[in-house]
């Protein structure tokens, strides 16, 4: 793979940050865009821009017809069996919030419970919590592992028959696991128990094919893909989107509004309330296509490549511990250089030119459950090289005499 043709294509790459050449190891909180993906966003508010669905002009059909072109590709790219099972929200987090949101408003009661696992990103599990406080349910956790993988023996003896629904993460931002999805949404069914899968760290890094999975819910953020901030994608099996309430009110999701009574728009239309973000939506269409230029299956291998060797690299680092070595995982890694602080490692790597983010990472019971206050977390993509991953570990074992 031509990995210098496909750095290319990413402008911000290119910049010194402290009059070093930027490594940019924080693609877990979000990638880089391809010039295509600038590109389509320029195109449209220099072109298209129009609002979507209501206008009777040619603006307005043209970019009502890319807007939907996108929910078309989207669809194919996770092999949707409609495209009216696809969603635009702003992102991962507006797509849990509007299914919890709904399907706690249409099926969770008093005494009820949702299962989700303890290493969630909070957006799997605040947004529980809500509906939990709201209809007096509680979560039940799955633990998992030191070397962060799910118990699902554990999981088995959680559900009993007040088990509402599954919330679990394909992927861990923090440990970078693989979780058994495929199993556990088998398992849930089983029980008769629906699944919502949180995507956000799986959709860049493997194919995903939502009938193979029979997953319920599958949610996702454009930004993590290659894609622009400000657009997500919520995926639900038609027969549960329509018995569910819409989640926020407001133009194109109704039918007809009389003070009497409001009926509501088909799918997708329902939960799609307002304007949504047109031009974040196109660019996305530009995203995907990046991908599958270069194909999601080359991608998930080259980044093995490069976890594979930064993993056996930081082996050779005597001060270092990683935390999250299951079996099977994406490029993350999260680490911790002695008991020095994370934030400290990061500032240092920084000055360096090295991008990596520290803290919680928004996975505060998996801190927990280790006892620490956070990691450093470095994350790869396409783009990323085995002469930066080198440049990483010269870094640590320059800075690691002045942290321990
Ligand atoms: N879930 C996981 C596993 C994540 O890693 C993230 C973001 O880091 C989210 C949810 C939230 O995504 P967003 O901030 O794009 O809504």
């Amino acid at each position: 793979m031509d990995i210098d043709s496909i750095r290319s294509q990413f402008p911000i790459l290119s910049q010194n940050v402290y009059g070093k050449p930027l490594v940019y190891f924080d693609n877990a909180a979000t990638t880089q865009k391809p010039q295509c993906v600038i590109d389509s966003l320029c195109r449209y508010y220099t072109t298209l821009n129009s609002n979507i669905h209501r206008g009777a002009h040619y603006l307005a059909a043209q970019a009502t017809d890319e807007y939907e072109q996108t929910r078309q590709l989207v669809q194919k790219f996770i092999n949707a069996r409609h495209s009216h099972e696809i969603v635009f929200t702003r992102g991962t987090t507006e797509s849990i919030n509007l299914v919890a949101s709904s399907f706690g408003e249409r099926f969770v009661g008093k005494g009820d419970e949702i299962i989700v696992s303890a290493m969630e990103h909070h957006s799997n599990i605040v947004p529980w919590q809500l509906v939990c406080e709201r209809k007096g349910a509680r979560l039940r956790i799955i633990p998992f592992s030191d070397e962060g993988v799910l118990d699902l023996e554990a999981l088995e003896t959680l559900f009993n028959e007040r088990t509402r629904i599954v919330a679990v993460n394909h992927v861990s931002n923090t440990l970078g696991t693989v979780n058994p999805i495929g199993e556990i949404i088998q398992m849930s069914h089983k029980h008769n128990v629906p699944v919502l899968i949180d995507g956000a760290q799986a959709i860049s890094h493997r194919q995903v094919d939502v009938q193979a999975l029979g997953c319920d819910f599958y949610c996702f953020s454009g930004h993590k893909m290659y894609g622009p901030m400000g657009v997500g994608i919520m995926y639900g099996r038609e027969e549960l989107l329509e018995q569910l309430p819409p989640y926020q009110g407001g133009g194109e999701m109704i039918k007809d509004v009389t003070f009497e009574r409001t009926t509501y728009n088909e799918l997708p239309f329902k939960f799609e309330a307002g304007t949504p973000s047109v031009g974040d939506v196109i660019g996305l269409h530009s995203a995907i296509g990046f991908m599958q230029q270069i194909g999601i299956d080359r991608i998930a291998t080259y980044e093995k490549e490069l976890t594979d060797y930064a993993t056996e690299q930081m082996h050779t680092i005597d001060s270092l511990r990683i935390f999250g070595t299951a079996p099977e995982k994406t490029s993350v890694i999260s680490f911790l250089i002695g008991n020095a602080h994370p934030y400290d490692t990061g500032t240092l790597l920084d000055k360096l030119g090295i991008a990596v983010r520290t803290g919680h990472h928004c996975t505060q019971p998996i801190m927990d459950r280790f006892g620490i206050p956070g990691t450093v977390r470095a994350s790869f993509a396409i783009y990323n090289t085995p002469a930066e991953i080198d440049i990483l570990i010269a870094a640590i074992k320059k800075i690691a005499p002045i942290l321990l």
